[in-house]
């Protein structure tokens, strides 16, 4: 079976992948893309400014996640070296969940622990988990980027997780390196020999590869919420 329709047919209902106390209800999108004309009245590459435009979001939908981003197209990274050495990597591969730091991470599907990594370079994912699920005969990966330290301090690859068990939690600042506290996650077909770590932005010219080997996060978490403007 191919990857999205295994993801689609793991559950009707939604996902959970934050602290289950958080109700969905409390779940709003955000627009991040650069066709979003609000974006430019700020410095969106400043974690203390994207923070408050973030705030402002969930104060206006009396949220307290907001989430979205899969294929957007972002200035989020132009500013970065980072992003512009091999041809202007933007269009963002994962799924953001913008929250406060501390905030629990819950395993959404039954897996091994692949790989972790802090990925501590400026505009880096910090401290990373890949995690290795299998359903039927497909195999696939789940990333989780921008943790804590301690979500990484005592993990041991191969271990076991359950649906609902506590992976980790999300990093502040300093360590998730220089953004406004949120999980990066995304799901990845082939991992391609990656250890803690895999492309979670791409430039146009690589989308046809990464767009099939990343799929939709959200094909998996299903969660569908509407937002003020
Ligand atoms: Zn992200």
């Amino acid at each position: 079976m191919d990857l999205k329709t295994v993801l689609n047919n793991y559950s009707e209902g939604a996902t959970q992948i934050l602290d289950t106390e958080i109700q969905l209800s409390e779940y709003c999108p955000i627009d991040l893309s650069s066709s979003n004309k609000k974006l430019e009245e700020f410095d969106i590459t400043s974690p203390i400014e994207c923070q408050k435009y973030i705030d402002n979001v969930l104060k206006r939908n009396s949220a307290t996640v907001a989430y979205g981003g899969y294929l957007e197209n972002r200035s989020l990274y132009s500013k970065s070296e980072r992003f512009s050495n091999t041809g202007q990597r933007n269009i963002h591969l994962g799924m953001d969940f913008w929250c406060s730091a501390d905030t629990e991470v819950v395993v959404p599907v039954d897996g091994i622990v692949h790989s972790f990594k802090n990925n501590y370079d400026l505009g880096n994912y910090g401290p990373t988990i890949i995690l290795q699920h299998e359903i039927g005969d497909t195999m696939f990966y789940t990333l989780y980027g921008h943790l804590s330290l301690r979500s990484i301090k005592e993990l041991k690859t191969g271990i076991g997780l359950r649906r609902g068990e506590t992976l980790g939690t999300l990093g502040t600042t300093d360590i998730n390196v220089n953004y406004a506290p949120h999980l990066h996650f995304q799901i990845i077909s082939d991992i391609d020999g990656y250890e803690g770590d895999y492309p979670g932005v791409c430039s146009k010219k690589d989308l046809p590869f990464y767009e099939k080997n990343c799929p939709d996060p959200n094909i998996l978490l299903k969660i569908d919420t509407k937002s003020i403007d």
